[in-house]
């Protein structure tokens, strides 16, 4: 099967030769070919350029791209969209002056989540969440990481990491596991935090290695969560059943959660909401990828990652959702890189490449997803006729995609 669109207005994100990620300055250059074509063969993108160089092909099918944009599907490295129930109730409490600490501390929070999950059958957490996987894939998301944390229970966690596998299996879009048994402190074990530890060490991970049911092991790693030392303990346990740590560090506070992230040479550090320059140093020269979630600042109205800053010490920046029913009930990577572009400063070029390539990267897919490649998944978004990619996050509450492509297919 051949897929040909012509007359593209402008191609996005081209890469000749695949990039593992863009740091620094090099995040201000977005590489774009105007008046283009797009070959697919079958599920892989076989071949682009200018409308001038379109070579005689049979295509099965032509679509006219006439005044229409084509970028990668955005690549969202961060999210929680298994989950069960809501939590607009602390949402509203929040309105009206509760913080998002005094809401967990009186029970709220994720160990309201957790309660509602263990109470969901497997089959009912996969339909509330196949609809969240779906509403996402038609916002032009093509690879997403998916984490496991309101179980907080051997069972619960392991019903939570077979939910994610069986997305994986039904959905053409690419799906990445990660453990986060680590995401909080049960009930039942508030007063015993190392027995917690231990039953996530001694139970959980053997049971999820044997199965293969994790991609990544994750923590979150903050003040009245999970120390420093504590994260280092459950990171080296994950390594050890040969799960690569991605980690929640400094949303809150800079306790040191970056600075242990490199030293287990962590693929992301996530949300640094709260950084310090001794972790904006820390993290120079380094493979880890720090990850901004400008969706969960914009909803809690904390500050943002300071973006700005991180560029210019040299460091890539990816962006993810975080869609959570607490934090980010929402999975929308157009509006995160609108946030992105409107709070963080971050020119709409640097936002596209952290929410495509970078994102890519924060999954371990740069080979495969996050650039138009030759030889990459033939996953991407064309816009409905717009002035420029400047109006993907300058409009930002319009929804400007036409259509989604997944594995080269349109998503119905
Ligand atoms: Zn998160």
């Amino acid at each position: 099967m051949i897929t040909l669109l012509t007359n593209i207005k402008e191609l996005l994100q081209v890469r000749e030769t695949s990039v593992a990620k863009v740091s620094g300055a090099e995040m201000a250059v977005l590489p774009t070919i105007k008046d283009a074509y797009l070959i697919l063969e079958n599920h892989l993108i076989a071949d682009f350029g200018e409308m001038k160089n379109l070579p005689e092909i049979k295509a099965d099918q032509i679509i006219d791209a006439t005044g229409r944009i084509v970028l990668p599907s955005w690549c969202d490295s961060h999210t929680h969209i298994v989950y069960a129930g809501n939590r607009e109730q602390e949402f509203v409490d929040r309105i009206n002056g509760l913080s998002y600490e005094e809401i967990a501390n009186r029970g709220g929070g994720i160990l309201n989540s957790a309660l509602k999950l263990n109470a969901a059958s497997e089959e009912e957490i996969y339909e509330q969440s196949k609809r969240r996987l779906e509403e996402v894939m038609h916002l032009g998301t093509g690879a997403v990481e998916i984490k496991s944390g309101y179980g907080l229970t051997t069972e619960g966690e392991i019903k939570m990491l077979r939910v994610i596998k069986k997305l994986a299996e039904n959905y053409p879009i690419s799906i990445k596991a990660t453990f986060l048994g680590a995401h909080a402190f049960p009930l039942h074990y508030k007063e015993n935090k190392a027995g917690y530890i231990d039953e996530i060490i001694t139970k959980m991970l053997p049971e999820i290695a044997k199965n293969k049911l994790a991609d990544y092991i994750d923590v979150f790693c903050e003040t009245g969560y999970f120390s420093v030392e504590e994260t280092e303990k459950i990171m080296a346990a994950g390594i050890q059943y040969g799960l690569i740590p991605k980690i929640h560090v400094n949303q809150f506070n800079s306790i040191g959660g970056i600075q242990a992230g490199i030293h287990f040479k962590a693929l992301s550090v996530d949300h640094l909401e709260v950084m310090n320059p001794e972790d904006i140093e820390a993290l120079k020269g380094t493979q880890t990828m720090p990850v901004a979630l400008p969706s969960c600042s914009y909803f809690l109205s904390i500050p943002y990652t300071p973006a700005r800053e991180m560029i210019k010490a040299g460091l890539p920046l990816a962006l993810a959702t975080d869609f959570n029913p607490g934090s980010t009930p929402s999975g929308n990577m157009n509006f995160v890189v609108a946030t992105a572009c409107i709070k963080m400063k971050m020119t709409p070029e640097e936002a596209i490449n952290a929410a495509t390539i970078n994102g890519a990267y924060a999954m371990g897919l740069s080979e495969t997803h996050g650039s138009i490649t030759k030889g990459k998944k033939a996953n991407f978004i064309l816009t409905k006729p717009i002035s420029s990619y400047y109006q993907i996050p300058y409009a930002f509450g319009s929804n400007l995609i036409e259509s989604v492509f997944l594995e080269g297919k349109i998503l119905a």
